[in-house]
């Protein structure tokens, strides 16, 4: 039996108010592969919203970054780096363990270390070039809602890759509903 931890407890929680696939185990990864540091999940002080910026899936994205001469590095990582993935039909996919501090918002352009104090979550599409449709958006709300409450932060939280100096990420469609969050 595998232990219980945070982030079974947060899927759990999540999963009252909408489907979440446990793709740990089934996504591609490399096991020899650069890893991530682990955080105390007391660090969270928020969440940061992505986009793929196309329409590539889940399993593409994490067959990419877990391969050599990816967009981050010569050598393969050893996973998708994002924490949760939206599909295009909503549905929650969670990807990588809540304490493993992923590569997804990172930048020398703000002090601290961005990755480590944001969980992320990323969206299939392109929403600089249309609008989300509500099963992504009723997923998104959902997520938002869960964490706030889970890891204790307030709207001032809530992130879009933009916050950190990315201006095309997650689009400005999403951006502009994000704004109204904030
Ligand atoms: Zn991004």
């Amino acid at each position: 039996m595998p232990k219980f931890g945070y982030t079974d407890a947060f899927n759990h929680r999540l999963n009252d108010k909408i489907v979440v696939v446990d793709a740990r185990d089934s996504l591609p990864t490399c096991k020899n592969g650069k890893q991530y540091k682990k955080r105390e999940i007391h660090r969270i002080k928020g969440i940061c919203i992505h986009h793929f910026g196309g329409d590539q899936s889940i399993e593409s994205v994490a067959k990419h970054y877990t391969s050599p001469n990816n967009r981050f590095s010569h050598q393969a990582i050893e996973s998708i780096p994002y924490t949760y993935c939206i599909d295009k039909n909503g549905l929650l996919h969670c990807c990588n363990d809540i304490e493993k501090v992923v590569w997804s918002q990172g930048t020398k352009l703000f002090d601290g270390d961005e990755n480590a104090d944001y969980l992320s979550i990323a969206i299939q599409g392109n929403f600089n070039k249309k609008t989300p449709n509500l099963d992504i958006m009723f997923s998104l709300l959902a997520f938002i809602k869960e964490a706030k409450y889970f890891f204790s932060f307030g709207n001032d939280g809530i992130k879009g890759h933009y916050n950190f100096g990315k201006e095309q990420c997650p689009g400005n469609h999403i951006e502009s509903f994000l704004k109204y969050l904030q």
